[in-house]
């Protein structure tokens, strides 16, 4: 038997910036397909003509990611437009098959009279559904409409009683219909909905496996009795759990790190951030820090958990960070702090990628995202301003006379010995002086060794800041 080709899709609704959630979807289909040598595939759903924003973002949100797409926009396909706005006639050929096989009808209803009806339903405590009133109309009474030009949507009749999908994590999903409403294909205006043009798409563009948030488990009800009547295999489903904050709540705008922008800005790093959000809910991995590459095939979507949601625990995010620009390479990672130095480092543009990448090795240990580069290599541009109330913690006062007798005569090859020497001549405890000496080249106590800070700065600079203590 010829197996189905395996063909995912990523449907983002271009209306604001990319989240965590839409991240995490576009990830998993990537990873999806490339695991099962499929194709992805990205569509813009930009029916709602009202909140659509440029899809230019999320085009570059996922260059950025590096999840490259094979059928798209940009790229074309064998199924294009890849745009809903541009795929009406595709919509309106599905509408008028469901006409002719009567699995619709019209709805006059205002949008006033639904809500009425919706809050009386509510209020006798029954669930929300569409009660039918234009279902039965007659054709009069529909022909009497038309001719005054009321406006109209679309219904779907739903049929039967229940309904079953397939999903990769929950396995069986069975759907009571008698909870569910007649649904809407087009708006009174005359533009499809969502449930509808997305279905549709699928279809045409047979799409084997969806894999989308947990938030469209309803409409996988609607959508799955439309396959039924097209008389067109369900693909299988993959309803991913929502993901909360540390609290267990729907992350949301008032969370850090919920938009990729912020995460972006944030200097974080498109690899930990995939690494990240595929590992998730996901069970537990030896090895947790893996590349595209990596997740491609460590990842095992035959065995998924039915989790009820996933957290999202950005110290862990950072920790992922830094385990990344730990393994990125040297000139790559130079590459990427560059974005965030400030302008005043005017020194930068002379500065060559490959000096940078010296400097690197000795400052990406106290790295966490790129946005430490000018905490971490700032010494290096300007001298620090030093703290008094620093100095006075290490005592300064007691190892000023050995720092004067230092800045005179400094042996770059030797400054680490020569300091134990002064110290124990002074009987003084050494573990100061070094604090002192850091903060003089650094601004702070801990961190490079004296060596490093040698090779880095120069003898000369070395001596100069040493002496300013004095
Ligand atoms: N446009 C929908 C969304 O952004 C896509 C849902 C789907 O993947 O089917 O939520």
């Amino acid at each position: 038997m010829k197996s189905t080709p395996l063909r995912v899709r990523f449907a983002p609704s271009p209306t604001g910036f990319m989240h965590l959630g839409n991240v995490r979807a576009a990830l998993l289909n990537y990873l999806f397909a490339r695991q099962g040598n499929g194709t992805f595939i990205v569509r813009i759903e930009d029916t709602d003509q009202q909140r659509n924003i440029s899809p230019q973002t999320i085009f570059d949100d996922l260059s950025w990611l590096s999840l490259s797409y094979d059928e798209g926009p940009g790229i074309g396909g064998p199924y294009e437009p890849y745009f809903q706005s541009q795929r009406t006639p595709s919509y309106e050929e599905h509408l008028a098959y469901l006409i002719q096989h009567n699995h619709v009808y019209r709805c006059f209803c205002t949008l006033d009279d639904l809500e009425k009806k919706r809050l009386r339903q509510m209020a006798l405590r029954q669930p929300p559904r569409y009660d039918r009133t234009c279902l039965r109309l007659s054709a009069s009474d529909i022909e009497q409409r038309l001719q005054q030009k009321v406006p109209f949507m679309w219904r779907f009749q739903l049929d039967g009683s229940s309904l079953t999908i397939h999903d990769m994590a929950r396995g069986p999903i069975t759907y009571d219909l008698n909870h569910f409403s007649d649904f809407a294909l087009t708006r009174p205006d005359g533009s499809f909905t969502f449930i509808f043009a997305n279905f549709v798409d699928d279809k045409v563009m047979h799409i084997s496996h969806v894999i989308r948030g947990e938030d469209h488990l309803s409409n996988t009800a609607n959508q799955a009795a439309l396959y039924k009547v097209f008389d067109v295999t369900l693909p299988l489903f993959w309803h991913l759990p929502i993901i909360t904050n540390t609290e267990g709540k729907k992350l949301s705008k008032r969370d850090f790190g919920f938009s990729l922008n912020d995460l972006r800005r944030a200097g974080f790093l498109p690899e930990a951030i995939c690494n990240y959000l595929a590992i998730i809910g996901l069970g537990s991995f030896t090895q947790e820090i893996m590349s595209l590459q990596e997740l491609t095939q460590a990842l095992d979507f035959n065995n998924l958990a039915s989790t009820g949601h996933v957290r999202y625990d950005i110290e862990k995010l950072r920790w992922l960070n830094h385990q990344w620009i730990m393994r990125l390479d040297l000139v790559d990672l130079a590459q990427r702090c560059r974005l965030f130095m400030p302008e005043r480092y005017k020194d930068v543009p002379h500065l060559s990628d490959a000096r940078l990448a010296e400097l690197l090795p000795l400052t990406r240990e106290s790295m966490i995202t790129l946005a430490d580069t000018e905490s971490t290599l700032g010494f290096f541009f300007e001298r620090p301003s030093v703290d008094p109330q620093l100095l006075d913690e290490y005592n300064f006062p007691a190892y000023k006379n050995i720092i004067v007798q230092l800045s005179s005569h400094i042996d770059a090859a030797t400054l680490s010995k020569q300091i134990t020497a002064l110290c124990k001549e002074h009987q003084l405890p050494p573990k100061n002086l070094f604090a002192l000496v850091r903060i003089a080249l650094t601004g702070t106590p801990q961190g490079h060794a004296i060596a490093d800070l040698i090779t880095l700065l120069g003898k000369d600079e070395v001596q100069a800041r040493i002496n300013a203590l004095v």
